[in-house]
């Protein structure tokens, strides 16, 4: 019997190792991991850069106080900004940490211009932002929300729809004391769905218009996920805060809020801290991922491999149109959505040796590492093309 509470339902499968793409389990069976952590291990099991970086950095210091200067977090916040809109980063160690860190911003950016009354935050009904007692009231989803009362203030939201209008209704929805819209650039829990470029630009609109700031969630889609290093990058448009995590790390917990110099200014010495936020094991591993995200040619050589994938997984599609609706999302963020429940479908996957994960509508979210060979996408393709056969 397990000692650990049941907040999961966990898949009766462990593993002893893992090497790129693949996971080795203790039932003996090798996998194809198309899971990898949630998006998380950007660059595959056991990365030999990342392990050399952990490894060299482990022998110096692991911890220090944020009261200190730590080099490896200065260099990685210099290299997050010099390529990006942001200008200045806080480090946190998840996601819904720097969900939370995002959302403290924007409320003291307006308390600093003498405006305190403006803090709400505009978010997407069922939208995912983390499982913190306030991210889960921003998410606003009855299945997180339930029986962890009383509701926190300070949240509005909106649908995103399929058909347009997409934001029915936005304008009426920011009031006087709005602060800020936070949305999922790429809404992945929800059944990776992207908000389109020009939807995008709409909130950028609407948000300039009226003068308040627009958050950008790229917890999940960001660090090159969506074969740009923002997926928002296509619109063209600039957030002023990006909370960041799952990618960032390469599989080692760290998290960041990225933001323009202009919302920065509020957070003076004492507004917001962390204990491990920032530690130079975590940054070392950051710095590692960065390397390889950054090199020339990668970001480009995802884009390429994820329309050959797209490609290949829509041909399936068109072989088994009763089985599969749709084959969505960008880059390496793909969603393959059902018109059954996924469950059944997902377990066949596994029983063929590859690992994949539920969102919702029915979708089977497929999150191959960045640095996936075609060899491995068209094992996949093999398996997927297998189960529909099989569901048939
Ligand atoms: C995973 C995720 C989070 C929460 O991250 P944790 O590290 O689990 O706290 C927040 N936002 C989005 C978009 C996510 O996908």
């Amino acid at each position: 019997m397990s000692s650990l509470a049941k907040n999961y339902s966990r898949r009766k499968i462990a593993f002893k190792r893992g090497n790129g793409s693949f996971l080795y389990a203790t039932n003996g069976k090798k996998y194809l991991d198309f899971v990898q952590g949630i998006a998380v291990n950007s660059l595959g099991h056991a990365n030999p850069h990342l392990i050399r970086a952990i490894n060299k950095q482990a022998k110096k210091v692991w911890h220090v106080s944020n009261a200190f200067i730590i080099p490896e977090g200065e260099r990685l916040a210099k290299r997050l900004t010099q390529k990006t809109f942001a200008e200045n980063v806080i480090f946190q160690n998840s996601g819904t940490e720097a969900t939370e860190a995002a959302i403290k911003v924007a409320r003291r950016y307006f308390y600093s211009k003498g405006k305190p009354y403006k803090n709400r935050i505009l978010c997407i009904k069922n939208s995912f932002h983390g499982r913190t007692i306030a991210a889960i009231f921003a998410s606003g989803s009855k299945k997180m929300t339930e029986g962890f009362g009383p509701k926190v203030p300070g949240f509005d939201h909106i649908e995103f729809r399929k058909f347009k209008p997409r934001f029915p209704n936005i304008r009426s929805k920011i009031k006087k004391n709005t602060a800020a819209i936070m949305v999922e650039t790429i809404m992945g829990e929800a059944g990776i769905k992207p908000i389109p470029d020009k939807c995008l630009k709409y909130l950028r609109k609407i948000c300039n218009e009226k003068k308040i700031l627009l958050i950008l969630d790229e917890v999940q889609c960001g660090i090159g996920r969506s074969g740009d290093f923002f997926a928002f990058e296509g619109s063209k448009i600039k957030p002023d805060i990006v909370p960041i995590a799952k990618g960032i790390g390469g599989g080692f917990p760290l998290g960041a809020v990225l933001m323009t110099k202009k919302v920065a200014k509020s957070m003076s010495p004492g507004s917001h801290g962390s204990t491990f936020g920032g530690n130079p094991l975590a940054m070392s591993i950051g710095n590692a991922v960065l390397d390889q995200i950054f090199k020339k040619g990668f970001l480009k050589s995802i884009k390429k491999i994820s329309k050959y994938f797209f490609n290949e997984l829509n041909k399936v599609k068109n072989d088994y149109p009763k089985l599969i609706k749709e084959v969505r999302g960008i880059g390496l963020l793909i969603g393959l959505q059902l018109f059954n429940d996924q469950k059944k479908f997902i377990q066949k996957l596994e029983n063929n040796k590859l690992l994949t994960i539920r969102a919702a509508e029915n979708v089977v979210r497929i999150l191959p590492p960045l640095n996936v060979k075609k060899s491995e996408i068209n094992l996949a393709v093999k398996i997927i093309r297998k189960v529909c056969k099989e569901c048939k």
